[in-house]
């Protein structure tokens, strides 16, 4: 869908110049370098990986073999909604306490670590849901090495059960399974190995290769078991990671606190973040002024495996983002500037939404018949007539719509209705009010605002021309 909007061509065309090669896609899938530039040429453009440029900076060394020591698994938790998802993680991080260490974990930073009676440590993202997941693999994170999937033994195999499995299996991501809610009487566990069986996954008690636990992650029955079975299986997958270099990882989550500033919580994946590093994470980047784990003690080094949240960045980054750790400043900065460059002019490339500047493009392309209105005025006289002038410019080729008309202010409902129905809004005297020009901006919706009829009507005039312009 993007690349077809940076080329001006329908998604349907992009597909189908896929298939010619063998490619099945989706409108949302996200193509390979080698592949775009294979279609961009059919369609007479040649594709130029500006990204790729500034990221080159930063390629990552390669490991020596030597380097390498066993880290911590990263594990996500993913389920229907009620098998007790957050239940589960509640409990992990309530029941645990490091030897020496009183009291649980107390802060919510979006992943927390736990460390068994034998030592062994598993990091979790303590997002439940594979929305979470695949958002950050949409993003180029592949954060999760093990996905625990929790079914309640009381249900069924359900819809976002099946999703989530796909999902892990998608990500290549080895999946344990977490039968839950044994301790309810109706709770039939071996009902849903039944069922993985019918779909071809045989969990170990039914002769297959698939790890599954009976757990309650209301009394914890069954939930130390669980853990070994992820370790076991993170053993199979030899994590490593090279603690003996600057910090590489991914952002887990970010906001900004009113008296602390940006804090964000990265995870690092390899190599070790300490105190003073300057980091780029996405467009944002800063030197990092304190750290702290999820038990909100502060902290000067964190190395692989390790969640911990920072201070010290000038913005909050994105889930899913990347973050290095470079040597420079100036470089780190010069980066982050690039990237939001580059995240603004692709915004305006890939635009959602409909402007009236974008109307005469789209028309000549001949995609483009109906053009929906949303209408706010400040009295009815004024509504009404703009409505009558509007829809008189309806054409044989270009149908306008009044979608929604109202006296007042322009609303975030009126930006998301606008969002939904791929609407223009225009307001005749009022402006909008409360969250509605955050919203807009964000939904990408064009918003116009006139106190003369006339302009309002000469605007669209003009914005429907450019549609019926050269050559037709
Ligand atoms: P999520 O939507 O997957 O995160 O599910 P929750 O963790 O919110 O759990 C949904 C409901 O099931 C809650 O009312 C929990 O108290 C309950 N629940 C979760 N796990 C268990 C369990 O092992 N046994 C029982 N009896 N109830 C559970």
């Amino acid at each position: 869908n993007e690349v077809a909007t940076m080329m001006s061509v329908s998604t349907t065309q992009i597909i189908s110049a896929c298939m010619s090669l063998g490619i099945m896609v989706t409108m949302n899938q996200r193509l390979d370098a080698e592949t775009l530039a294979i279609v961009a040429e059919e369609f007479g453009y040649e594709v130029e990986f500006v990204t790729a440029e500034i990221e080159e900076s930063i390629e990552e060394v390669e490991d020596a073999p030597e380097d390498l020591k066993l880290r911590a698994p990263i594990v996500t938790v993913m389920g229907h909604v009620d098998h007790g998802k957050t239940s589960l993680l509640d409990y992990i991080r309530e029941e645990n306490v490091i030897a020496g260490e009183s009291g649980g974990i107390t802060q919510h930073i979006g992943a927390y670590g736990v460390t068994l009676e034998d030592g062994q440590k598993i990091t979790f993202l303590d997002t439940p849901g594979h929305e979470a997941f695949t958002a950050m693999r949409a993003r180029g994170a592949q954060v999760t090495d093990i996905a625990i999937i929790v079914i309640a033994a009381d249900d069924d195999i359900m819809p976002q059960t099946k999703e989530a499995i796909s999902h892990a299996q998608a990500a290549g991501v080895p999946i344990v399974f977490a039968i839950n809610k044994v301790d309810k009487q109706t709770a039939n566990p071996d009902k849903i190995k039944e069922g993985l069986a019918s779909m071809n996954l045989l969990v170990e008690d039914w002769g297959g290769k698939i790890q599954s636990h009976d757990i309650s992650a209301k009394t914890g029955q069954g939930v130390k078991e669980l853990l070994e079975k992820v370790l076991l299986e993170a053993e199979l997958l030899e994590l490593k990671a090279n603690p003996d270099r600057l910090a590489t990882g991914t952002v887990v989550e970010a906001f900004l606190d009113k008296g602390r500033g940006y804090v964000s919580t990265i995870l690092v994946q390899n190599g070790t973040l300490e105190i003073g590093d300057y980091v780029l994470a996405g467009t944002c980047s800063g030197k990092v002024k304190a750290m702290q784990d999820e038990r909100g003690k502060n902290i000067k080094k964190a190395g692989p495996a390790t969640p911990i949240s920072i201070l010290g960045l000038d913005g909050a980054p994105q889930a899913g983002d990347r973050f290095n750790v470079l040597e420079d400043e100036r470089e780190a900065k010069q980066i982050a500037a690039k990237r939001s460059q580059l995240q603004r002019e692709q915004s305006v490339r890939t635009q959602r939404h409909i402007t009236l500047d974008e109307i005469g493009r789209r028309i000549a392309l001949g995609d483009f018949q109906e053009l929906n209105i949303i209408l706010k005025g400040d009295v009815d006289g004024s509504v009404e007539a703009l409505t009558d002038s509007f829809q008189k410019l309806s054409t044989d080729e270009i149908q306008v719509n009044i979608i929604h008309k109202a006296v007042g202010a322009i609303t975030e409902s009126d930006v998301l209705l606008a969002s939904a129905s791929d609407a223009v809004i225009i307001g005749f005297n009022v402006r909008p009010m409360g969250n509605a020009r955050a919203v807009a901006d964000k939904e990408e919706i064009d918003i116009r605002t006139y106190s003369i009829i006339y302009d309002a009507i000469n605007d669209l005039k003009d914005a429907m021309e450019g549609m019926l312009s050269p050559e037709m």
